[in-house]
């Protein structure tokens, strides 16, 4: 995706950053990045709190110690946090207000208050007592099973906002406010970004992040607007009100209401698609959705998507800390498979690992961990969780009109497929097998691997990271991380050519299926379905719809020949504005 260079407008840099005494009509500036979440968001900005370090542990001698200040300190903490965390649950519902219902009486636990209050009497800070009287229940809690390990997170929790309270800053995390706001941070992490409430987070900015991380996904997923690698956000000021538009990339600091007005009118105007997506002469292609779990796959139907074509299952499970049971992963298969009719859902089995860590799988410090045990080798690294997940899933099918279909993440090798679909193969209630091409070296050996399964789904998103050598969680490298790259358009060629030869289905899964020209190469390619996030799926079926096959085709072999992602995009885009004006004449000849 392109990155765009800052525009005429005065950077933030050139502004007061905090508005002691602001001016009558502050000024407007504009900060680019790249758009990675489409839609338009207004609020003021509100950080995300940096989080907690662990505090110094020094012992002071007993002269040097105000015990009975350091007694009340700990007392106001815990007073505060309880409280903050109890109007918290008056204002949500459901799991949220129980859980945070629960951390509150967390806060006030006798034992950990007394532990604490023993070791500032023993000449420790408050802050370290309160670090070692958590660490001290939660070496406790772990050693037991199930739903009270769990509780460890809700302690680590109760913990860093006692810190934070007794340093005199905000709590860690996502801020809770009352009103809507932007939410600005230097990254976030899937399973942060996975607990937003779009209600709440108006829109989401980060200064790193690349547009196909897993970040960027999810907040696709959940429909809140976002712009990440933007840098000079660092500068705005706190509060400042932005408008951050996620088709353009731009966040906008004070800016008119009529600008506001002007860009949710046009956020609006995206009509959904109806029909049944084909290209002008009637060569079919399938749209489908990405969604992480029920509630994001309850409003694919809305976008115009006639199925789900990846369903990320690890997004379920991504703020677990025991290992789900597989009765428990039936019900949530079910709940998304309910959401798809008689429609096909391409379930994905967990891709854990890398940027997507699990807690309840094992997690050995690696030095790279993109090249590491993620994906299929972490779930054949651990016993029974691969077979736990299909077990469940073919449950979920039995009971389920939809048609359902299995891929495995991050294969790497013919014989990796062909192990991973006689595993799936012994289960019934999985119509179709198959796996993910997003290694070079499973491009490379397309035939064999559809050889051995009944279709592929290429990743885009991790093929262009692999292929690239380009971190697609790094803002730095994002010009690199380019499915338009000649090098990723011609590895998906090879792909989509074996998919030919043994008509078999071939489908992109990556962000490159939402980009509406991206998508006719690819149809044009010999690809045979889409999958993207819901809300592009009414655009791309336009497009395509504008086109006939050959046009993509052509279109297809333009890209191709290119000598850089910007020709490829340039000429492919090019060509298909040259076919619309073609036809615009034809029809006013006529
Ligand atoms: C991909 O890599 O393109 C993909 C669809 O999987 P994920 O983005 O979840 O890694
Ligand atoms: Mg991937």
């Amino acid at each position: 995706m392109e990155r765009r260079a800052p525009g005429q407008e005065r950077r933030p840099d050139q502004l007061p950053v905090n508005p002691a005494a602001p001016s009558p009509e502050p000024t407007r500036v504009v900060v680019r990045g790249s758009g990675v979440s489409a839609g338009v968001g207004v609020g003021p900005v509100v950080r995300m709190a940096e989080p907690v370090a662990e505090p110094a542990h020094e012992t002071l001698p007993p002269q040097d110690v105000d015990v009975q200040s350091a007694l009340l300190q700990l007392a106001a903490a815990i007073e505060g946090v309880e409280e903050e965390l109890q109007e918290r649950a008056r204002t949500a519902s459901g799991e949220a207000r129980d859980i945070l219902h629960a951390t509150a009486a967390m806060a006030r636990d006798s034992t950990l208050r007394q532990r604490a209050e023993q070791l500032i009497e023993t000449g420790a800070s408050p802050q370290s007592a309160v670090w070692r009287a958590c660490g001290w229940i939660t070496d406790v809690f772990a050693d037991l099973e199930g739903v009270v390990a769990q509780r460890v997170r809700d302690i680590q929790d109760v913990r860093d906002r006692l810190v934070s309270a007794l340093d005199g800053r905000p709590a860690p995390g996502v801020p809770h406010r009352r009103e809507p706001f932007v939410l600005v941070a230097y990254d976030l992490s899937p399973a942060d970004t996975a607990t937003l409430a779009p209600a709440q987070i108006a829109a989401l900015v980060t200064s790193s992040g690349g547009p196909t991380s897993h970040t960027a996904i999810l907040a696709r997923s959940l429909g809140i607007p976002a712009v990440v690698a933007a840098p000079e956000v660092a500068a705005l000021a706190d509060e400042a009100v932005v408008l951050v538009d996620g088709d353009r990339g731009s966040v906008v600091a004070n800016p008119a209401p009529e600008e506001i007005a002007r860009s949710s009118e046009r956020a609006n105007l995206d009509a959904v698609f109806e029909g049944t997506p084909a290209t002008a002469d009637g060569h079919r292609v399938h749209l489908l959705a990405n969604v992480g779990d029920a509630e994001a796959a309850k409003g694919f139907v809305h976008g115009g998507a006639e199925g789900i074509g990846l369903f990320r299952t690890e997004v379920c499970f991504l703020n677990r800390t025991s290992r789900p049971g597989v009765a428990e992963q039936v019900d949530l298969y079910q709940s998304v498979l309910s959401t798809a009719g008689t429609g096909r859902v391409v379930v994905r089995t967990l891709d854990a690992g890398a940027d997507k860590p699990m807690a309840f799988l094992p997690h050995k410090a690696e030095p790279n961990p993109a090249l590491g045990v993620r994906g299929y080798r972490m779930a054949r690294a651990v016993e029974g969780v691969l077979e736990d997940q299909l077990a469940a899933i073919a449950q979920a099918g039995q009971g389920s009109p939809a048609d359902v279909w299995v891929m495995a993440p991050m294969i790497s090798t013919p014989a990796e497929a062909h192990d991973f679909a006689t595993t799936a193969r012994q289960r019934p209630g999985i119509s179709q097998v198959g796996v993910m091409i997003e290694v070079p070296s499973a491009a490379l050996c397309a035939d064999e691997i559809l050889n051995a399964c009944d279709f592929v789904s290429i990743g885009t998103n991790d093929l262009a990271q692999y292929t690239m050598a380009a971190d697609r969680e790094l803002g730095d490298v994002a010009a690199l991380n380019d499915p338009w790259q000649p090098a990723v358009l011609r590895l998906v060629q090879l792909v989509a050519d074996a998919g030919t030869r043994a008509a078999k289905p071939v489908g992109v899964c990556g962000e490159a299926a939402s980009d509406p020209i991206l998508a006719c190469v690819l149809v044009g390619m010999g690809v045979t379905s889409l999958s993207m996030t819901p809300r592009a799926v009414s655009p791309v079926a336009r497009r395509l719809q504008e086109v006939s096959i050959d046009q993509c085709r052509q279109m297809a072999a333009l890209a191709l020949a290119a000598n850089s992602p910007t020709n490829a995009r340039d000429y492919a885009e090019r060509a298909f504005n040259a076919y619309m004006n073609t036809e615009q004449k034809t029809e006013s000849e006529d």
